[in-house]
């Protein structure tokens, strides 16, 4: 049977290399739909390379310039998105948008009972209480995009939960690893996107170089893997080899390994239950770098403990944190606000909002928006 697949952020870095991992696989995979945010050009060109029964474009300002091929359909805003997701009746939604705006789109995924192939951590971040629900209702599959989260599920495929002790997470430490304090005072917007291993998307690698990607993963591990923050432990492995590990009560020790490339665990989402072949040469192991571990710097990158902070408070912690990062990460890649005031305004927003447990989708996107209008009046105001 040929999976219908639709794609959702399909002009970004996960959306694009779906396609091109998708291109490979047209006897067994169909693109029946693709959404973007405001990318008409390349939505237009992916559009006629794979032939979707519809396409949204979030942004209508943006759609004049869309171009389709005869029988598209097309949709438009955010409730676009979520028509997109009912009317293709995909059996697989690569669940690829950016940021806090991912989250409907991943609840109606989350409703279909298809394979919901996520790549959109904040979805989990904000409410996996909600999404796991609505997968549970749907008898859908949650199937995590996120490299570190790739390697736990397959670690943990076939395991009884019961035996585990703790999930390792890694991470490669960023353009900064190695630094100090005083010395990430002054970076520059393009110091910190040039990251080392990974080639990811402006919010991401920004996050990347701050931890606070790592901090977002712990929350989204302990929303997909049931476990609370104690036993999400991590390791900084700067050569991005090993994409996570799971530790045994026995002792054993269970670790995915492979090159860095997302295509691996898009791959893995797009194939699940089955493993589809690659098209790579082997492994060789003899050429790979000397692979090493070390305790991450919580010091100089506070994020990492906001994020284990807000994965024990639960609730609405990770919608405070991740808003509050949003909003700051906007404002440094525009030049408005130095790099180590990310933490300092994140802090102080989960400082100052509760963390109430269990919220509702209104209640989560009324905090959502709150904390962004209260960390945006925290800026520094532009200089003329
Ligand atoms: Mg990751």
């Amino acid at each position: 049977m040929v999976k219908r697949v639709l794609v959702l952020g399909s002009t970004g870095s996960v959306g694009t290399q779906t396609l091109d991992v998708l291109s490979a696989l047209a006897t067994s995979h169909r693109v029946v739909g693709l959404a973007a945010r405001r990318s008409a050009d390349l939505l237009s060109r992916q559009a006629h390379a794979t032939r979707p029964e519809a396409v949204c474009l979030v942004d209508e300002a943006a759609a004049s310039a869309l171009d389709l091929p005869d029988g598209c359909a097309r949709l438009h805003g955010a409730d676009g998105l979520v028509e997109l997701v009912e009317r293709t009746r995909p059996d697989v939604v690569v669940c690829a948008v950016t940021g806090a705006a991912g989250l409907p789109s991943t609840l109606a995924a989350a409703e279909t009972g298809a394979v919901v192939a996520l790549a959109n951590k904040e979805s989990l971040v904000l409410a996996g209480h909600l999404v796991k629900r609505a997968v549970q209702r749907s008898g859908g599959t949650l199937v995590p995009v996120d490299s570190e989260h790739s390697a736990i599920a397959q670690c943990l495929a076939g395991e009884d939960r019961g035996g585990v002790r703790r999930l390792v997470l890694t991470a490669s430490g960023g353009p900064f690893r190695g630094r100090t304090r005083a010395e990430l005072r002054e970076v520059t917007v393009a110091q910190a996107l040039r990251h080392p291993s990974w080639e990811m998307g402006p919010r991401i690698t920004i996050d990347s170089a701050t931890l606070m990607n790592k901090a977002l993963e712990v929350i989204e591990a302990c929303h997909l893997f049931d476990v609370p923050q104690e036993l999400v432990h991590v390791v900084v492995h700067p050569q991005s080899i090993v994409h996570s590990m799971v530790e045994f009560v026995d002792g054993a020790v269970i670790a995915q390994l492979s090159p860095p490339d997302m295509r691996l665990p898009i791959r893995y989402a797009l194939g699940y239950p089955s493993r589809v072949p690659s098209g790579q040469p082997p492994v060789d192991f003899t050429r790979l770098p000397t692979l090493t571990f070390e305790q991450p710097d919580r010091e100089t990158f506070p994020c990492l403990a906001l994020g284990e902070r807000a994965a024990r408070a639960g609730g609405l912690a990770g919608t405070i944190l991740n808003a509050a990062n949003e909003i700051t990460v906007e404002a440094f890649l525009s030049g408005r606000l130095p790099f180590l005031e990310i933490a300092t305004l994140v802090g102080e927003a989960l400082d100052r909002f509760p963390s109430t447990p269990d919220p509702d989708l209104p209640t989560i996107l009324e905090t959502d928006a709150a904390v962004r209008r209260h960390v945006a009046s925290r800026l520094p105001q532009p200089t003329r």
